[in-house]
């Protein structure tokens, strides 16, 4: 199992790595520059939020009480919320991720269940897609690649790890198979997991289609005799 400052240095260079490709490829200015290098440092801690214990864990929760607060910021000022709603609603928030959503999390995930898999990557980019919003499609799509590359180079390295090079021969131990996977042993876990998907992928689906050549997302079905 790679060591939480492993995935740190991995993340954070593979995020620098990221960021230059927007500058130079995407000409993307410094903000989104960043926010992408910080979100696929992120996305490199995230699987092991199900470890349960240690400092990282706390830490972690906090980082993620800040950051999806303020991922949000845009769409609350959408709302028309002023500045000391915005406040007060970036705090409650804050408090939520920090003592509501940390505990449950908790409760329910085991180490290396399904929050190390495939489809917990596509939720993880999903839900930044979905939290910060930009009227710039290609930025919404930067941001949850970066958190989405960040998850899989965890996801990769806790693999690796769980090869032993001995000399020649390539040895697995228990922890082969547990990162890079689809589903687990809990069939509850899988379903909860990939129902979360269904549902998210829904809302961003019903997110993006309207701006799609602006056609109406469902046409009315033609039923004879409804004329
Ligand atoms: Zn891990």
């Amino acid at each position: 199992m790679a060591s939480y400052q492993g995935h740190l240095a991995y993340a954070s260079i593979l995020g620098a790595a990221y960021g230059c490709m927007g500058a130079l490829q995407m000409d993307l200015d410094w903000g989104p520059v960043f926010l992408g290098a910080g979100l696929t440092t992120l996305g490199g801690l995230l699987p092991d939020l199900d470890s349960d214990s240690g400092v990282p864990i706390r830490e972690l929760f906090n980082l993620a009480g800040v950051v999806i607060p303020l991922l949000l910021l845009r769409r609350l000022h959408r709302h028309g919320f002023s500045i000391e709603e915005t406040l007060v609603l970036v705090g409650a928030a804050f408090l939520l991720i920090r003592f509501g959503v940390s505990r449950l999390f908790c409760r329910l995930t085991v180490h290396r269940g399904m929050f190390h898999s495939i489809p917990a990557m596509l939720i993880a980019g999903l839900t930044v897609f979905l939290i910060y919003q930009s009227p710039d499609l290609n930025l919404r799509l930067y941001a949850s690649g970066a958190v989405m590359l960040g998850f899989l180079s965890h996801l990769v390295l806790d693999e690796l790890y769980s090869v032993d090079f001995m000399g020649a021969r390539v040895k697995l131990n228990k922890f082969a198979g547990s990162a890079l996977k689809f589903w687990s042993s809990s069939r509850l876990a899988t379903f909860t997991t990939y129902l979360l998907l269904g549902v998210l992928i829904w809302a961003a689906w019903r997110e993006v289609a309207p701006t799609m050549g602006e056609q109406p997302s469902t046409p009315a079905p033609a039923t004879p005799g409804s004329t």
